[in-house]
């Protein structure tokens, strides 16, 4: 496993300057959720740290080592999006050992990983069907199938829930911090919702405007917020 250190992270789109130096130290396997309103600079900021994006400036370290110039393939993470755009003409099992196919693993570690994943998962019986044969929950396991059967040191979560339905919401984020307790990966959870963000995260890092505005526990950040935008945004309805 491996912790991921940002410091003074610097990001710029031409003359826009969307984050202004952004220091965040996550321990190895600690689950962290970036939070704030949208357009603050989150996903920015997540794809610096999968290497999809640049760094202007700063560095970003996984594992103690510098990464601002490694392609994402060569970082040792594994991302889950929103859209969790499924191979419709593949099978759930031939979905999930996509990246491990490319990755050309040899034929018995690619079935050992799937086998582990599918039962993690709750996934076994639907290896065979499509993604069309499944339900919004099913779907968004296998999305983190994908990413769970890399073993990666990190993953980076850029709101999964915010196309599910409010129950299946609750369900997946209890489902999303068990599989946590027991990988034990270090995490990185990006929401636009605090109440999110509250009852998954070790650590809240609260961002406003490319700036972090806090880190703490949630109950530090809950109880005492380090100004008036922290209050108002931990304490408002989501
Ligand atoms: P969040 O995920 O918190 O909603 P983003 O990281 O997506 O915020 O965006 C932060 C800011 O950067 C926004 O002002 C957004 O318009 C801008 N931005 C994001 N991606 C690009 C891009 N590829 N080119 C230009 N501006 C961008
Ligand atoms: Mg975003």
């Amino acid at each position: 496993m491996a912790g991921v250190k940002i410091s003074k992270a610097l990001k710029a789109y031409g003359a826009l300057n969307v984050l202004h130096g952004i220091d965040i130290d996550i321990a190895d396997g600690e689950f962290v959720v970036l939070v704030g309103p949208s357009g603050c600079g989150k996903s920015t900021l997540l794809r610096m740290i999968a290497g999809l994006e640049s760094v202007t400036g700063g560095t970003v370290s996984i594992g103690g080592k510098v990464v601002n110039n490694l392609p994402p393939k060569d970082r040792d993470i594994a991302m889950v999006f929103q859209s969790y755009a499924l191979y419709p003409h593949k099978t759930v099992a031939e979905n999930m050992v996509f990246a491990l196919r490319l990755q050309k693993q040899p034929p018995d570690v690619i079935k050992q990983r799937l086998q582990a994943a599918a039962e993690t998962l709750d996934l076994v019986p639907y290896l065979d069907r499509y993604p069309r044969q499944l339900s919004g929950g099913q779907r968004q396991r296998v999305a983190m199938g994908r990413a769970i059967v890399r073993s990666p040191q990190v993953f980076l979560f850029d709101e999964p829930l915010s196309n599910l339905d409010a129950k299946l919401r609750v369900q997946m984020r209890k489902e999303i911090k068990e599989l946590h307790q027991r990988l034990k990966t270090t995490t990185i959870y990006v929401t636009h919702d605090q109440v999110e963000a509250m009852t998954m995260a070790d650590k809240i890092v609260v961002m406003q405007g490319g700036n972090v505005e806090q880190i703490g526990t949630p109950l530090e950040v809950y109880d005492r917020p380090n100004n008036t935008f922290v209050a108002t945004f931990i304490g408002s309805p989501s």
